[in-house]
């Protein structure tokens, strides 16, 4: 099989844990997509940039208050040391007070040219070096992460199996759950029967209209259980 190689979509991700990388991202399907040079990862120690003996990246936060806060010019001299004027790449601070990150954008930065990624650890990164370097906040969740690592890591790893050449059937990405703003629906295998279950008949059918229209319903019912904001637009407030 002919593989379309090399998509040029490149990610590069400013770290204090360069070493975390490529860890999950280079196993499976995103990691023998980067043997193949499908997409290319780059890590930049943002410490390479610190100050002083001790290479120092942070510093106490101005107004008191527990944790240490990312240096403005430290990470400015490692973006502008990497980053060139002209690179037309998005650029993204990994940020619990970020915008949620959702398969839809998920799918348009994969049609993209890559990746700019700046992760953040203590309790951040001064508000200047965000506003200055306009880089745009990206949260993957409700919750709060020691790092920006994993989350640069979830954004990648959504973003690469989307990539042409990557998953094993091209199809396999268009019917998956929030591509049509459903969840999917629940797959069976082998065996047959286990534990005393079996599979719905339907699926053994054969009558593949019948199946589809089971699969929408299925997907339906679980994302109105589960998911009903997916469904139905939230109320607002007045
Ligand atoms: N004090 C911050 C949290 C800092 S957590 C706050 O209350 O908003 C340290 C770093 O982990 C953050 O700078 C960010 O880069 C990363 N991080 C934590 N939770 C994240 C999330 N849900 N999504 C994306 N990045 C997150």
């Amino acid at each position: 099989m002919a593989h379309p190689k090399n998509s040029g979509w490149r990610a590069s991700v400013f770290t204090l844990m360069p070493e975390m990388f490529p860890g999950p991202l280079g196993l499976s399907l995103s990691g023998d997509a980067l043997q193949r040079s499908v997409w290319a990862l780059e890590t930049i120690d943002i410490r390479d940039q610190g100050l002083g003996k001790h290479r120092t990246v942070d510093d106490t936060p101005a107004g008191g208050g527990a944790g240490m806060v990312i240096r403005a010019d430290v990470l400015a001299a490692s973006l502008d040391a990497h980053v060139a004027a002209d690179d037309a790449r998005p650029r993204f601070l990994m940020s619990p007070r970020g915008k949620p990150l959702t398969q839809a954008r998920v799918r348009e930065l994969a049609q993209g040219p890559g990746a700019i990624i700046v992760c953040g650890r203590f309790e951040g990164v001064d508000q200047r070096v965000i506003d200055g370097r306009g880089l745009e906040e990206i949260s993957i969740g409700d919750y709060v992460l020691s790092g920006g690592e994993i989350a640069a890591m979830v954004l990648i790893d959504a973003c690469v199996r989307l990539l042409p050449g990557v998953m094993g059937k091209l199809e396999s990405g268009a019917e998956e759950s929030f591509e049509n703003g459903l969840l999917e629906y629940p797959h069976y295998t082998r065996p047959r029967e286990w534990e005393g279950r079996g599979i719905p008949d339907i699926l053994l059918s054969g009558n593949h209209a019948k199946i589809a229209q089971w699969r929408r319903r299925e997907a339906l019912r679980l994302t109105r259980e589960r998911r009903p904001d997916l469904i139905k637009p939230p109320l607002q407030d007045k």
